[in-house]
Formats: C-alpha cells, sequence, structure tokens
C-alpha cells in the first residue's frame, strides 16, 4: 500500500561511524562527535541573541512564549540545547516553545543512541525519548517542566507541512541538511513562508551561507549577514526579518478565525478597572478542568464556575472513563483527526500521572476493541489490511492473545491499544486542579454575561446557590465549557449541540470474572475497582430526567451479553442480577453535536456572521479571504460527546494556543473541522439560513 494512504510516516535509515549518526538518505551527519554541542551553541543560540532575549518581556498577549522554529528536528540536539540554556537563565520572562519539522524522523532506538553522545542533557534527553511520539504523519505537541516548554514536533515536509500551522517565529533555527545535498528543502516557498510567520523582532541563523540561500532569504524580506562560521568553517550566516514585505501567513478556513489585531494596548488605560482573574471558565467537567489547568500552566489567574457543588458532574462524572474511540478503517480527515487527539491524550494523561505519583487517577491497562459479531470481523479485516497506523498504537491480535491480556476466555479476534486505558475522573480533577493559579468556585451560577468595552473585560451576572447574592466576577478572557448549558446564553442560542443521556451500570461481584484491559463491544466493560465492574454505556435521546433508570439498567445487562458472553452468559438470570442491591448505575447527559465533532474556539456572534457571510448562500466558493466576526476574547470547549477522554485535553491546549500564543496542538484544517463557526458557514452555504 501506499504510505501517503497511511496514517505513518518513512523513519531514516542510519548508518553509524562509531557513535556518529549519518543520515542514508541524504549522506550527510547528522553533527560532529567533537564539537557538535557547541557548534549549535554557537550557530544557533550565540548568533540569536540567546539566552539575552530571554530576559526581556513581550508585551503583548499575555504570557506568550518564547518561540523557535526549526527546519528539520534530527536528533533533537538544537531542540535540547537550546532547552538547557533557556533552563539556566534564572528568571526567563517567557515561557519556552519549539516548533519543529522533520521529514525522515529516527527511530526511538536511533534517537537514543545519538542522544547517548551528550552526557550532560541526558536529563532532557530522557525526558525527550520517554515522550518521542509514534511515527505518524502531523503535529505532536509534547509538555515537559510541568507545561513551561512546549515541543511542537511535526512530522512532514518543510516545504508542504508548516504553512497550515499558525505561529509567530521569535527566530528560526535553519538547519536541514547541506543545499547541495538537499536541495528541495531550501526553496523560496521556504523563504517566504518564513516571512510569513515572522514579525518585526524575528531573528534567524544557519550553518550554512549557501549564496541560493542567502539571496532567497533577503528576497523574502530578511537582513542577511555573514560571520565566521564554527570551528573551520568559512562563514555562516544570520539576520532578522525587516517586515518591508506586504506577505501575510496563508490562513485556510479564515472564517474560523477573529481578524488579527493590529494593537492589542487597551485604549483607555488610566480609567480601567482589572478583572478579577485573567480568565473564568464555566463549567467543572473535563473541558472546563484541562482548560484551567492549561491556562494556568501558562501563568493565568483562572477561576472555574459551576452551578454544582463539585467538579466533574455531569457527563464526565462517571468511576471510570475509558480513553476510547472507534477509528474509521480508511484515512480520511475524521481518522487523521482523531487519532491525532488520541495520541496526544495517551501522552498527556501519562505525562500528568508521572508528574503526580502520589494520586493514581491514570490506568495505563491498554484497551481491547472486540471483533465480537460478524460486522465487527470485517471492519477489523478491513481495518488491518489498510495498515493505517503505527503498530504501537494499534495492531491486531487473534483470540488467544485477547484471552491473554484480558485475562478472560474470549472468542474473538480484536484491536490492541498497548497505551490506552481509563482514567478515574475524580482524582484527576482533583490532583490537576491544585495549582495554586486556579480558583474552584462551585455551587455559583452564571446567568448571563456581558463585555464591557471600556474596561475590556466580561462581566458575569452570578449567584451563589447558598446565600442566592449575587457574586462579582470579570475576566479578560471567558471559556464556556458547560456542555448543553452553553445555550442558555444569549449570545449562544444558535448552537446546534443535543443532549444525550448516558447510563453506566456498577456490579458488585467477587464471582465474575476479573477484566485486566479496559474491553469493547456493543459498549465497554472497565477493570474493576474493589470488585465493583462498570459497563455500559446507554444512548438515549428520548429521556424525561437525568436520574438512572431500571430500563437502561436492563439494556445494558442484555447489550454485554450479547457482545461478552464470556463474562456475563445470556444464561444468568437477568432478575437475580438485578433483584441484588448489589447493582447501582450513574447517568449522565452528553453534549453531542450534528457532525459528532466538539465545539471548541472562538465564539462568533450570529447576526454579525449571517450578514458578513450572506454571499454564500449564491456562491459556496465566495468570501474565502473574509474573516469571521467574533465575540472579543470569548472562547467555546464543548460538545464532546462521550469522547471527553480523547478531545477535551487537545482542546484546551487550542484555548491556551488561542489566548497565549502558545503552540497550536492542530493545523488550521484541523482547527477548522472544530470551529464554532462552522454550522453558521454550512448553513449558509446549503441556504438553510
Ligand atoms: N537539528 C537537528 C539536530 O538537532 O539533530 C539536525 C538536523 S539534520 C542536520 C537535518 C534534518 O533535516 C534531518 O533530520 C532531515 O531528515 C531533515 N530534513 C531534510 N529535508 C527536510 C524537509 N524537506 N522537510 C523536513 N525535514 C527535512
Amino acid at each position: 500500500m501506499n504510505s501517503d494512504h497511511t496514517q505513518t510516516i518513512k523513519t531514516v535509515q542510519l548508518a553509524w561511524e562509531g557513535n556518529i549518526p549519518l543520515s542514508m538518505h541524504h549522506e550527510d551527519y547528522y553533527f560532529s562527535l567533537k564539537s557538535g554541542l557547541e557548534e549549535t551553541r554557537y550557530v544557533y543560540l550565540k548568533q540569536n541573541k540567546l539566552p539575552e532575549r530571554w530576559l526581556t518581556h513581550k508585551a503583548a498577549p499575555l504570557h506568550s512564549p518564547f518561540t523557535i522554529v526549526e527546519t528539520g528536528f534530527g536528533t533533537g540536539l538544537n531542540f535540547l540545547t537550546a532547552w538547557q540554556a533557556w533552563q539556566n537563565v534564572d528568571q526567563s520572562k517567557r515561557a519556552f516553545s519549539f516548533i519543529s519539522i522533520e521529514k525522515y524522523p529516527l527511530t526511538k532506538d536511533d534517537l537514543k543512541r545519538s542522544l547517548a553522545n551528550w552526557p550532560e542533557l541526558s536529563d532532557l534527553s530522557n525526558a525527550l525519548i520517554e515522550q518521542y511520539p509514534y511515527h505518524a504523519k502531523g503535529s505532536h505537541l509534547l509538555s515537559f517542566n510541568h507545561g513551561k516548554v512546549k515541543l511542537l514536533l511535526i512530522f512532514g515536509d518543510v516545504n508542504h507541512d508548516l504553512e497550515n500551522h499558525s505561529f509567530i517565529a521569535d527566530c528560526w533555527f535553519l538547519d536541514g541538511f547541506t543545499p547541495s545535498k538537499n536541495p528541495s528543502m531550501w526553496t523560496d516557498p521556504l523563504f517566504n513562508l518564513m516571512a510569513k510567520h515572522s514579525d518585526g523582532h524575528t531573528t534567524f541563523s544557519s550553518f550554512t551561507a549557501a549564496g541560493s540561500v542567502r539571496r532567497g532569504l533577503a528576497n523574502a524580506g530578511f537582513e542577511v549577514q555573514k560571520t565566521q562560521g564554527f570551528g573551520g568553517k568559512r562563514d555562516m550566516i544570520f539576520g532578522n526579518f525587516l517586515q518591508n514585505t506586504t506577505l501575510t501567513a496563508d490562513q485556510n478556513a479564515k472564517w474560523s478565525l477573529p481578524e488579527p489585531k493590529t494593537t492589542s494596548e487597551p485604549k483607555h488605560k488610566d480609567t480601567q478597572k482589572s478583572p478579577t482573574y485573567d480568565a473564568l471558565i464555566i463549567g467543572a467537567g473535563l473541558a472546563g478542568i484541562t482548560t484551567a489547568a492549561s491556562l494556568a500552566e501558562k501563568g493565568l489567574n483562572v477561576a472555574i464556575v459551576d452551578q454544582n457543588n463539585h467538579t466533574v458532574g455531569g457527563a464526565s462524572g462517571q468511576s471510570q472513563l475509558a480513553l476510547y474511540i472507534k477509528l474509521p478503517t480508511e484515512k480520511n480527515k475524521t481518522s487523521d483527526f482523531i487519532s491525532h487527539c488520541t495520541y496526544f491524550s495517551q501522552r498527556f494523561f501519562n505525562e500528568m500521572q508521572k508528574q503526580n505519583p502520589n494520586k493514581i487517577f491514570w490506568h495505563k491497562t491498554g484497551l481491547l476493541q472486540l471483533a465480537w459479531n460478524e460486522k465487527e470481523k470485517i471492519r477489523h479485516t478491513k481495518f488491518l489490511n489498510n495498515n493505517l497506523y503505527p503498530a504501537k498504537f494499534v495492531r491486531g491480535v487473534s483470540s488467544s492473545e485477547v484471552s491473554k491480556l484480558s485475562g478472560i476466555d474470549i472468542d474473538c479476534n480484536g484491536l490492541w491499544f498497548e497505551n490506552s486505558g481509563w482514567l478515574e475522573p475524580i482524582t484527576f480533577a482533583s490532583t490537576i486542579l491544585t495549582n495554586p493559579l486556579i480558583t474552584v468556585l462551585t455551587k455559583t451560577k452564571v446567568n448571563s454575561f456581558e463585555w464591557c468595552e471600556h474596561n475590556l473585560i466580561w462581566n458575569l451576572n452570578t449567584k451563589d446557590e447558598n446565600t442566592s447574592l449575587p457574586v462579582a466576577l470579570s475576566s479578560k478572557y471567558l471559556v464556556i465549557a458547560n456542555a448543553n448549558d452553553a445555550k442558555k446564553f444569549q449570545q449562544l442560542e444558535h448552537l446546534p449541540t443535543q443532549a444525550i443521556k448516558g447510563q453506566v451500570s456498577s456490579l458488585y461481584s467477587d464471582k465474575l470474572k476479573t477484566a485486566k484491559t479496559v474491553l469493547c463491544g456493543e459498549g465497554y466493560l472497565c477493570p474493576p475497582i474493589n470488585n465493583w465492574h462498570h459497563f455500559g454505556a446507554t444512548f438515549d435521546l428520548q429521556y424525561e430526567h437525568n436520574k438512572p433508570t431500571q430500563a437502561a439498567t436492563l439494556e445494558n445487562i442484555k447489550s454485554i451479553q450479547r457482545w461478552l458472553p464470556s463474562w456475563m452468559t445470556q444464561h444468568d438470570d437477568i432478575a437475580a442480577i438485578t433483584a441484588k442491591d448489589n447493582l447501582t448505575a450513574n447517568a449522565g447527559i452528553r453534549c453531542t453535536t450534528p457532525d459528532y465533532m466538539p465545539i471548541v474556539g472562538p465564539a462568533p456572534i450570529y447576526n454579525e456572521m449571517l450578514s458578513h457571510f450572506a454571499a454564500l448562500r449564491k456562491d459556496a466558493k465566495s468570501c474565502e479571504q473574509r474573516y469571521g466576526k467574533y465575540y472579543p476574547n470569548l472562547y467555546l470547549n464543548i460538545g464532546h460527546g462521550s469522547k471527553g477522554t480523547v478531545t477535551t485535553p487537545i482542546a484546551a491546549e487550542l484555548i491556551s494556543a488561542l489566548i497565549t500564543g502558545s503552540p497550536n496542538p492542530f493545523d488550521a484544517s484541523q482547527s477548522a473541522m472544530i470551529a464554532p463557526a462552522r454550522f453558521i458557514i454550512r448553513h449558509l452555504k446549503q441556504g438553510r439560513i
């Protein structure tokens, strides 16, 4: 099968000269063993005036990181050297982001062997090796130092796959093999792309001083200077962006974003009141708490407001949440999107658990998806024949392996996700909310909110549910993460969300077999907690209340008897099981959307969008160069349905990226797939509104 049709990317074949890696593809060395580290320090750090530039603030946006963008990640030596230097700056005023793109990544073993050359970097190298992503195309956002250091590692080609990402580089590390050996990388499109992602502060440097590179950079608007090269090399180049070009970044789906601000200075600074928080988040489910954690990690002072008396109520409040999603059998935009989210979540929960070893919330038990009936068998065969994903992420297993992995005799093949598992949301919430920059305000109901143009803040109209007194809350940024209730706010009435009830059953038994992994068939069964087996869940569009029902309990039992008969046989007497008081249930209301994708991003102003994009009714291809009309600093993070563990951690990073300029975990077309304004645009094109 042509590798373009898979999610995986080819790794590089190396030859080794002692411990020095040589790329067989480009016939060039990655570094010199004698002086590789010093060369990086001289060529990339010194010529870009690092670490000096980390000692100064940048005015806006709030808490924006210092962003280095590199062409050619290779062994990660440049990243690690820059990270080490940043870490040694006592009082860095900016967080550290590194975006790097790599077309032919090293295998993990080759990465280990290459980095073993640099013992002084070993702590940082080990952290990188541990999180080194699957060889899957696209971007992988890695987080280190409790989120202060971010690495967006993009597996793809500099000339095709960087332009889809939104960022402004503070500096460029132009690496990549020497232009004579790798001419297809050093192109005018690359230099123009650099210009589109640079501003008046941007600098660059490169080990090469090839004439074509100097001319290309100069034509794209960079001032290029030559200086002495490292070691025996005659010269190298460095310089800065002159901002004399009129190029702006090509933006896919411009409608999904507000017009970039030309000035970020408040208008009436002297008379303005400060808000109570940098950001307020309405809703304390998985979407809200992960957003709070992500913003607080970037230094924002945040509060989560929820009408319930505890966090992770609602659909996030089950005892066990599986990290599970059914992947399409073909490669398409949806499979790219959800696999991308799943890679992120696996890394995220692992990393959070590692940082907080005293509280256990992430159980990496692995997850088996069973080919339990004819239809699933056909799906699994197709899935495996298409061979879309890295085997470390998912692979086919025989019925004997299924039985061995799960600890239950199961008579069918399966798909094995060895890095998945389940989350205990209440412990997870209490762990990630311990950041002192997060305040949790429960029993507080938000009735409405309005934008104050004078103070440039959102004022919330709230009520303390205990005292019935109003609570004064305001913030610069407001994130709506309260699922189905979002459309109760006047600004968001247009949202097409749909409530679906889900009930999970919990059965106490020391006789039933213990599942060692999460098992998924028609429903799912989690490994038991103290002999409590949790399984479910129902999907009820029509319901009268949000309490558990006997009918839903029966439905869950009948279902698991069908798809996992060796755990609960069809002969088991349902009446006897349900009559005992060792059966309980928990129901929650999911928030779903017409296209099953979450709603994450800036909140559109419905009426203004309608008039601004009216031409779409006649010509679906018009308005391509138009940005959307959005409320200032108002964001949505809802609609995660039953996929909260898969989509909320990465969605939180998207919200942070929009607010602080931290690396965006999605490319432009993925962001558009979940953009809140997509329904308005779609419905206009279809003439439905
Ligand atoms: N910066 C690296 C380090 O710190 O180890 C060394 C980079 S190595 C000299 C050059 C890298 O550029 C190689 O890993 C190569 O695969 C990558 N590369 C070459 N052409 C590329 C392209 N068109 N797009 C993305 N990466 C490319």
